[in-house]
């Protein structure tokens, strides 16, 4: 196996020159991938343009991969831009030939960067006297980088130099898409997961399985191939690349790893790393305790007090350097410096290096008894001095990741857990592990019972977790459990096979087993399976609630005209940045909350606009005024609809329609939450199919007012 050294990783990105590959081809590419809501196109225009990267000009790739997820890093390295409006606003000013009322008025009229950036900027075409050099997308990305890390004095006046530079060599498109990226809102259907899949084809279709093998034969032909063995390894190759991302989320390692061996290779590259954070493992919701134990059969399982405070993962490595990751991967070291020194006291004699996960939570240091989320977020969020601790914590500890350099990911819980319980020591009121109760279906009366008890200790309800894989036997009586994807063996299977006469024939058709997917006691990085289970206590145990984000208003009539009422409600979607209208509410609200309501997004006032943001969707709706998204909001509602009216989730349960919410009530601000922490149309998408599969009846499609 190929091991990873960054030094080696660095000199090969280096190696490839770079620079052809200009950044009017990857707008170009988003161009296209606004024009369609097809995720097959927009999958195939990524696809494309990846694979002309590879081939023509790989030291682009990694620049236009960054590019288009409009990062320039990976959140643990707190790489941010740092530019303020007022530099964007300055350099359109000086490029555009405008005064800051006309820039306002353009603003005022997109309700975007971009748009309001091009259209200055075409203004201006006529009186440019010669053609700029064309602007690559190496270049634009090593611009972002410089930005970045131009830090002090003279720093705002470096930066105000290069996106000026950037404005001027841009032109057409290449303006609108480059204020996006300034503003860190781009505003494309292909982020994230999208990026994944599509790379995973990219490397697939370029470098074939068994072309990075020089002792097998020819590499496989996908085009020779079946449908069905086509899917297979399309899909093979995509789960190898959201595997190697979710265990290693930085596209700096993972994409010149891609690189250098190919899908086949990479996953080997990408391992858990110490100060490296992996994606956390999700627990899927469950309405209530019957629907919990009704779900888990009759396996064991494990019930923990769901602790309300913040998660934590905690990396150390064989010098007691310590790193402490947020659940968004953001770094927290600064943030808990108590948890830092705490360490060395809980690392047992024989734990040389780890990573174990966990909840922080406030607590009392003389009684021990828990104390809210609210108290814990009181605590500074940067830079705290040890000697300036007023809220202090205690670390629930819940999984071990990796113990002494190996990865224990494969492990089923229950020795994780062993490991975890074994080798770590407990400090009082600082460092233990979460409460458990280990139980089958069959004790419901001890579970209820402990669930009860989670609530009078101020948790939010119980985690329930599988302790054991689930083995289910193949016909050879294997066991068919198994994370690994093997792509050669895969490619090996499904190879068309030369028949005697010379002719190719379709290779050997890719078993369909039809058998239920054993469930699996594993860690599985950024996945929300069956094997976690979360039960929350809720206002009403059988509802479910959302957590959107307000995002305009209309004036409300009669008693409520002095106020904005309904308020439209959105959902995220995380694959294309947009805010996805999914209701509107008028219900919940007190008069003084109204009231607050509208000072804070008072008419013509700095937290509202005219014109709709253009990553609002919210097809033919006109409300009077739209909201700059900033806080979310906890609703319940009585059912979920197709819509004709609404998009939010479209594509997800129907091609056609998208989803609303009926009666829908508001409950609270979660003040705890970021937009970024809101609910996505994928959480609507999936109450929606939990609700159609309850039987629970549906109610008429169409708006309640
Ligand atoms: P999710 O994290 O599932 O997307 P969310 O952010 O709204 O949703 P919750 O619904 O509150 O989180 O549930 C999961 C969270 O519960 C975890 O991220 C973790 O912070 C917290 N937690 C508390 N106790 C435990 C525990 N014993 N095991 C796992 N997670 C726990």
């Amino acid at each position: 196996p190929v091991s990873f050294n960054p030094e080696d990783y660095k000199s090969l990105v280096e190696s490839f020159p770079g620079g052809k590959i200009t950044y009017a081809l990857l707008t170009r590419a988003f161009v296209l991938i606004n024009s369609t809501r097809s995720r097959i196109k927009i999958v195939d225009t990524l696809t494309n343009f990846l694979r002309t990267a590879i081939a023509c000009d790989p030291g682009s790739l990694l620049p236009a991969v960054w590019l288009t997820t409009n990062d320039i890093g990976p959140p643990y390295e707190q790489t941010e831009l740092g530019i303020g409006g007022s530099i964007i606003s300055k350099a359109l000013i000086k490029v555009g030939g405008l005064d800051q009322k006309g820039l306002r008025t353009l603003y005022h009229k997109y309700g975007d960067a971009g748009d309001a950036a091009f259209e200055a900027k075409v203004k201006q075409r006529t009186l440019r006297l010669r053609e700029p050099v064309p602007l690559t997308v190496k270049d634009v990305y090593s611009s972002l980088v410089k930005i970045s890390q131009s830090k002090g004095t003279g720093s705002q006046e470096t930066k105000q130099r290069i996106v000026e530079r950037l404005l001027v060599q841009s032109r057409g498109e290449e303006v609108r898409y480059l204020a996006r990226t300034l503003v860190q809102h781009l505003r494309i259907g292909a982020v994230k997961t999208t990026m994944l899949i599509a790379l995973s084809r990219a490397f697939l279709m370029t470098h074939p399985p068994g072309a990075l093998n020089p002792a097998s034969d020819p590499p496989t032909s996908l085009s020779k191939l079946s449908k069905e063995a086509k899917t297979e390894i399309f899909s093979t190759a995509e789960e190898i690349v959201k595997a190697c991302f979710a265990r290693c989320p930085n596209y700096n390692q993972i994409v010149p790893g891609l690189l250098l061996v190919g899908l086949s290779g990479v996953k080997d590259i990408c391992k858990l790393t110490v100060h490296t954070p992996l994606k956390p493992m999700l627990g899927s919701i469950t309405r209530d305790l019957p629907e919990m134990l009704g779900r888990l059969g009759t396996r064991e399982f494990t019930a923990e007090y769901k602790y309300d405070g913040q998660r934590a993962q905690i990396h150390c490595d064989e010098k007691g350097k310590v790193s402490i990751f947020s659940r968004h991967l953001e770094n927290m070291t600064d943030k808990y410096p108590d948890l830092v020194a705490l360490i060395p006291s809980i690392r047992g004699s024989n734990v040389t290096t780890f990573i174990m996960e966990g909840e922080v939570v406030a607590i009392d240091s003389d009684t021990g008894s828990l104390k809210t989320f609210q108290t814990l977020a009181s605590r500074g969020r940067k830079d705290v001095a040890i000697g300036a601790v007023e809220i202090n914590v205690c670390m629930f500890a819940f999984d071990l990741m990796q113990l002494n350099g190996e990865e224990l990911l494969s492990r089923p819980f229950r020795e994780r857990r062993r490991l975890l319980r074994e080798e770590f020591v407990e400090v009082d009121k600082r460092f233990t592990w979460v409460k458990s109760l280990d139980a089958t279906a069959d004790e419901q009366d001890a579970v209820i019972e402990f669930f009860k008890g989670s609530l009078q200790d101020k948790c939010e309800g119980v985690m329930v977790k599988l302790l054991d894989n689930e083995i289910a036997t193949g016909e050879d009586g294997s066991a068919q459990a198994t994370h690994d994807f093997d792509l050669e063996k895969l490619a090996e299977e499904v190879r068309p096979k030369s028949s005697i006469k010379g002719k190719a024939t379709k290779g050997k058709e890719v078993k369909k087993s039809g058998r239920r997917k054993p469930l699996l006691a594993t860690y599985e990085p950024d996945k929300r399976l069956e094997s976690w289970l979360k039960v929350k206590k809720d206002y009403d145990a059988s509802t479910d609630t959302l957590d959107v984000i307000p995002v305009a208003g209309w004036h409300g009539m009669g008693r409520k005209s002095k106020w904005w009422s309904p308020i439209l409600l959105a959902v995220r979607n995380p694959e294309t940045g947009s805010l996805e209208a999914v209701c509107k509410c008028m219900s919940g609200f007190t008069d003084v909350f109204y009231q607050e309501m509208k000072e804070k997004y008072s008419e013509d006032g700095e937290n509202t606009t005219r014109a709709k943001k253009a990553y609002i969707e919210a097809p033919d709706l006109h409300p009077n005024v739209w909201f700059e998204p900033q806080e979310v909001w906890e609703i319940v509602f009585a059912d979920i609809t197709l819509s004709p009216n609404y998009t939010a989730a479209i594509g997800l349960v129907s091609e056609e329609r998208g989803l609303s919410l009926r009666f829908p009530r508001f409950l609270r601000k979660r003040e705890d939450k970021s937009i970024e922490e809101a609910s996505t149309s994928e959480d609507l998408a999936m109450l929606y199919r939990k609700q159609t599969s309850s039987g629970k009846p549906i109610g008429d499609v169409g708006e309640d007012f």
